[in-house]
């Protein structure tokens, strides 16, 4: 426990020092700040989400954490500092801030302590990745994290529905729209824990995805721990080329509020009606999408829901309700 609230200590310094240079240095104004204004970001938002910048230094942040009393290991823990060991000087091992030259985006938990970060970097250097995370350690568990849960908690149950986006900036620029019911799994692929989280303020999930459509078909995969949960899961997608930092960036919030509306479908529908379009007439291909479908449905805890759900979804497909009933039935068996 003891180390573990070192490691929070540690992260807590490391947020306050990017956010200092990112405000008060020459370098940190110069590129941090401006990136981040160019996207759009008001001085108050940037504050809020406790946004900073690492400078363009092997050990800038190492040092002054050191110099600060802050110990080597936990450094090493948070995985803050890379740490390597120099042959020639056994006893003085080489460090390295690891998210040197990024500008930085503090993850915290659901009470508002920083567990980690996200580093996305400004140059468009195609060896290095864009975003980079802390790695996994004893205060920063990715699997049960949501970015921006600190800060949604209280809408999220307010509005009784949470959007879950893709990625940080999704969530500031909506946030910041003033949509604040919004939290991201940032880049990894959604866990059970990370829909308990949510689970308890809500049963209302909206998933947004980016309009690039890279990858939409295995994240509906993902789609079904949501309703093992007995969650309602609603899909919505963005236009292509937007994700909903853009179009929240570009339009103001009745034209958000607006789309969403217009443009959220029920998580099953949407995904029946996607298969169809994808099997058309190919009748092996029809088969292994009623198993698809079937398979959603059959995650639903709730009974009268999935009958509900066969009865639509024989529609949708053309398919009959009893055919989809008996592959329920089977897939029941199976699971057993
Ligand atoms: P930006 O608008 O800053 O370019 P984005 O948030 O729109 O970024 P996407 O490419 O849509 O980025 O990816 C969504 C999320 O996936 C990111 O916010 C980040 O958390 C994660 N991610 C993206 N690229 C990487 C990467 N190369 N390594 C690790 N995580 C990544
Ligand atoms: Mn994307
Ligand atoms: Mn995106
Ligand atoms: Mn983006």
């Amino acid at each position: 426990a003891n180390e573990r609230e070192s490691m929070y200590l540690v992260s807590e310094y490391a947020a306050n020092y990017f956010k200092n240079i990112l405000w008060n240095s020459e370098l940190g104004k110069a590129i941090g700040l401006s990136y981040f204004k160019e996207r759009g970001f008001t001085d108050e938002t940037i504050n809020k989400f406790g946004l900073g910048y690492c400078l363009d230094q092997w050990d800038g942040f190492t040092t002054a954490a050191l110099d600060n009393g802050y110990r080597l290991e936990y450094l090493e823990k948070t995985g803050l500092t890379i740490v390597k060991e120099d042959p020639n000087n056994p006893n003085n091992p080489k460090k390295f801030d690891r998210f040197k030259s990024r500008v930085m985006f503090p993850i915290h938990s659901l009470s508002g302590r920083v567990l980690g970060f996200g580093g996305r970097i400004l140059t468009k250097d195609k060896k290095a990745a864009k975003y980079l995370n802390s790695p996994e350690s004893e205060i920063y568990h990715k699997s049960k994290v949501l970015y921006g849960i600190y800060y949604a908690k209280q809408a999220i149950a307010k509005e009784d529905n949470c959007y879950l986006v893709e990625g940080y900036t999704d969530v500031i620029q909506f946030y910041q729209r003033g949509i604040h019911n919004v939290v991201s799994s940032s880049g990894t692929a959604l866990t059970p824990e990370q829909i308990r989280l949510v689970n308890r303020l809500t049963k209302n999930i909206t998933v947004l995805f980016d309009g690039d459509a890279a990858g939409l078909r295995a994240s509906l995969r993902g789609i079904d721990l949501i309703l093992e949960q007995g969650m309602n899961v609603r899909i919505c997608t963005f236009p292509e080329g937007e994700d909903p930092d853009s179009f929240a960036k570009n339009n103001e919030l009745e034209e958000v509020e607006q789309y969403l509306k217009d443009n959220s479908k029920d998580f099953i529908r949407f995904k029946a009606s996607l298969l169809v379009k994808e099997a058309s007439n190919d009748p092996i291909k029809r088969a292994d999408t009623v198993r698809d479908i079937v398979n959603s449905i059959s995650k639903i805890p709730d009974r009268i829901k999935k009958e509900i759900y066969v009865q639509e979804c024989a529609q949708i497909m053309n398919i009959s309700e009893n055919v989809l009933f008996g592959t329920l039935a089977q897939i029941g068996k199976k699971d057993q």
